[in-house]
């Protein structure tokens, strides 16, 4: 979870080899949409503050527009459509039914989703792998009842999440009728770059889009000063209140956490996390507890942030080593050390972005 104030930004061209055309896609979701409603009791230099629910979570944007536009309406709608293609909690949503083998025809959304899923699994060395969803769905971790698979089911569920799978135009095959696709470790900072690009379509350049803690922070605010985002010091457990670790200055960048304090179950005393472990199939249980990564685009950021929960301290600082201008490298890593105390490991990159 990420907690907000911000900054400007700009286009990371590391970034940009990874980025497929999204703009395209919000300006045709847009389309459809009612004639923008606006607010006349505002000054024009009031930032524009909405709130909402999404995915099954909170979502806040507050942008500057001078002329005060009330966009909601079409920000839910873009967040309806997107929950109606990826979302795995909606029975019918196109990601069930091809999970289904009910169809085999994507949208651009699952499309965009699969591929850059797809090169952030070759990137992390298969640290990354959405092919892992009947792994989730047996851990509990999703629309299903947990299952605690047993040994010969967990090598059948890990066979399929190593099949590969092929696009072809907007066709998808899988060598395995097995494999089911889970988007979850990168949808939301999907969403979030969507809900970003529609307002970068209604000419509003300065905002903050956050989904689930899942934020994109775009120019500045009023004042010409950055957006601020508050790190979260992991939780005890997930029914505790949230406390800023750090915050940082960001530009034109995404801040996405993942973690396991607030997203596990405890069975004889062990936490498993939601993290699967593709190596093995099962939730990781390093010390891990969360992974903060500052980057561009959001669902770049989103999936380096599983990518880390998934490696673990030592991997990650391997990885990260070896990949100096790859994504990844402005990251923070929370953990607890060997006497219990909580400690943090964090790049050169993102402590210059740490506001003293
Ligand atoms: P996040 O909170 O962004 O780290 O995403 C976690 C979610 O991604 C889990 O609840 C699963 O649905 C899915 N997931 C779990 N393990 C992986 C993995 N190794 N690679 C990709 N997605 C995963
Ligand atoms: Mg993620």
């Amino acid at each position: 979870m990420n907690i907000y104030y911000k900054n400007r930004s700009v286009w990371h061209p590391r970034a940009g080899r990874f980025l497929i055309t999204l703009l395209a896609l919000v300006l045709c979701a847009a389309c459809n949409l009612q004639p923008d409603h606006r607010d006349t009791t505002h000054s024009p230099d009031d930032p524009v503050h909405l709130s909402g629910q999404a995915q099954g979570t909170y979502y806040s944007v507050i942008y500057y527009d001078s002329l005060q536009r009330d966009l909601q309406p079409q920000i839910d709608s873009l967040l309806d459509a997107f929950d109606l293609s990826a979302s795995l909690w909606v029975d019918s949503s196109l990601l069930r039914r091809i999970n289904a083998n009910l169809t085999d025809t994507l949208d651009d959304i699952l499309l965009t989703l699969l591929t850059n899923s797809l090169l952030i699994e070759d990137y992390t060395g298969g640290a990354f792998n959405c092919r892992v969803g009947r792994i989730v769905q047996a851990w509990g971790f999703s629309f299903k009842q947990r299952s605690e698979p047993d040994g010969a089911e967990l090598a059948a569920m890990l066979q399929a999440a190593h099949a590969p799978v092929a696009v072809d135009g907007r066709r998808l095959t899988r060598q395995n009728p097995a494999t089911e696709l889970d988007f979850n470790a990168i949808a939301q900072g999907y969403a979030s770059d969507l809900v970003g690009l529609f307002l970068e379509s209604r000419g509003i350049h300065n905002y903050l889009v956050d989904i689930g803690g899942e934020v994109v922070a775009r120019g500045a605010k009023a004042d010409g000063s950055p957006w601020r985002v508050g790190i979260e010091r992991p939780a005890e457990n997930r029914y505790s209140e949230p406390v800023v670790q750090t915050t940082i200055a960001v530009g034109d960048q995404s801040v996405v956490t993942s973690g396991s304090y607030r997203k596990y179950y405890e069975r004889n005393g062990t936490k498993y996390s939601h993290t699967i472990d593709p190596a093995t199939g099962r939730p990781v249980t390093h010390s891990l507890l969360s992974a903060t990564v500052v980057e561009h685009p959001c669902w770049l950021a989103d999936a380096m942030a599983t990518a880390y929960m998934v490696m673990g301290l030592e991997r990650g600082k391997a990885f990260i080593a070896a990949h100096p201008d790859g994504p990844g490298t402005h990251a923070v890593l929370f953990l607890y050390d060997s006497c219990g105390t909580l400690a943090s490991y964090a790049t050169p990159a993102f402590e210059q972005l740490i506001i003293k």
